[in-house]
């Protein structure tokens, strides 16, 4: 088989809505590395979009997963519960930020955690609204999709959005908006068109992902902390692409001296298996009538199963110091580049969530061209690297933490000779 005739197939059988950022058709994937239906064989800095972090089909998660398929593969929690999906739940209580009791609840997806800890908030604090910041990221389903703060594509033709959501400014200080812009924009918010008192939730990321690798300054956490305590709002952390020792902890908000009331995860969670989760504030988490969450997958064995071993394998192989090891090499070598390359405007991130952006060489216009080309160069020497920003101008590094020396050192070459081919065309 070869990708150009599943391509052409696809083109016919699926929906143009579902975008496409490479037409690889893989056969298989093992630890940092995917080969397609061809043989080709490609380093992957994508991970799934940081979902596979522990590495593809890593031997203790398949194990975990194995074990399961052997004894039960889905009953419905909430018809005939199994003792795993508690422990787990006891295991994220025990690890989420926040230092007060905890329950949680397991969904499928990331969006459907968003959409859960909206509804939580909303049914523990009797009010409507919810702030999100500009750039965000929250999911594609209506609630997810009215949070998140990007028009094209993800808003675009899609009718009126949720109604009581409210959108402001996130500090980027490279693009000239500070954490006091953002604070002030929610004080103004307050006096013009929203009473606080109505406000469900504020809900932000850590660390933006697909808005562009913006790590959300200290001074903005506990900015909002303080305005949540004042005026009983619930804050949400978006842990769903931060989470699982991605950032160089278990969760982004370690990083952090003020814990979120409710956090959302998915992703990394499960490597690989669709499994997602609220965890929070006992009596937050317990607002919902008996029914009203829950759903026919949420916590499918499979995945539970799978998360434990995620979770083992992250402590027994010290992926949080590894996250931050990896991301301090390619910070190095980004920053080398840099040197002779000026349309390479800012290297950052925490742990291994790590982004490189890009402008036009006066360093005035995002230069998407750019980013894209980078892309486009790295794929064809056999290097997954994913675009993100809401200019599309930022390439965002997310290989697996198990990734071992050489295929980074590899990597790291093929990402080079990728921006100097871009830059000398
Ligand atoms: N929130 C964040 C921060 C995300 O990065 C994503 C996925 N990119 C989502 C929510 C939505 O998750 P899912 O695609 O699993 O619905």
């Amino acid at each position: 088989m070869k990708n150009a005739e599943i391509s052409a197939r696809r083109d016919t059988a699926i929906s143009r809505g579902v975008g496409m950022q490479t037409q690889i058709y893989v056969a298989r994937a093992s630890g940092s590395e995917v080969w397609d239906v061809e043989g080709n064989r490609y380093i992957d800095f994508a991970a799934g979009i940081a979902v596979v972090n522990t590495g593809h089909c890593h031997p203790r998660v398949m194990e975990a997963v194995r074990e399961q398929t052997e004894v039960f593969t889905h009953t419905c929690h909430q018809v005939l519960p199994y003792e795993n999906y508690i422990r787990l739940a006891e295991r994220l209580n025990d690890r989420v930020p926040g230092d007060f009791a905890k329950k949680t609840v397991f969904v499928t997806t990331g969006a459907e955690a968003v959409e859960n800890a909206i509804k939580i908030a909303r049914a523990a604090t009797g009010r409507p609204a919810v702030i999100a910041f500009g750039g965000g990221f929250h999911g594609r389903t209506f609630m997810g999709m009215s949070l998140t703060g990007k028009v094209a594509p993800y808003k675009q033709n899609f009718g009126a959005m949720m109604p009581d959501v409210y959108h402001v400014p996130f500090p980027i200080e490279l693009h000239g908006t500070t954490t006091e812009d953002a604070l002030d924009g929610i004080g103004k918010l307050f006096k013009t068109d929203l009473d606080p008192a109505r406000v469900a939730a504020i809900i932000l990321e850590p660390v933006q992902g697909e808005g562009g690798f913006y790590p959300a300054p200290g001074d903005l956490m506990r900015g909002l902390r303080a305005l949540c305590d004042t005026h009983g709002i619930v804050l949400i952390a978006d842990e769903i692409q931060t989470g699982f020792a991605r950032t160089g902890h278990l969760f982004a908000m370690e990083g952090y001296d003020v814990a979120p009331d409710l956090t959302t995860m998915a992703k990394g969670l499960a490597g690989g298996l669709p499994l997602a989760a609220v965890t929070g504030h006992a009596e937050i988490m317990d607002a919902a009538q008996p029914g009203g969450l829950g759903g026919t997958y949420g916590g499918n064995p499979l995945g539970i199963a799978a998360a434990h071993a995620v979770l083992d394998v992250i402590d027994d192989e010290n992926l949080c110091s590894r996250a931050t090891e990896l991301g301090s090499r390619l910070k190095q070598r980004l920053n080398e580049i840099r040197e002779r390359v000026p349309e390479m405007i800012d290297v950052r991130g925490p742990g291994f969530m790590i982004a490189a952006e890009f402008n036009t060489a006066d360093g005035k216009a995002p230069n998407p061209d750019f980013a894209n080309g980078v892309r486009a160069e790295a794929l064809k020497r056999g290097l997954v690297l994913l675009t993100c920003g809401v200019y599309g101008n930022v390439i965002r590094f997310l290989a697996p933490l198990t990734i071992p020396d050489a295929v980074f050192a590899e990597a790291l070459d093929i990402l080079e000779a990728s921006i100097d081919a871009v830059k000398g065309a």
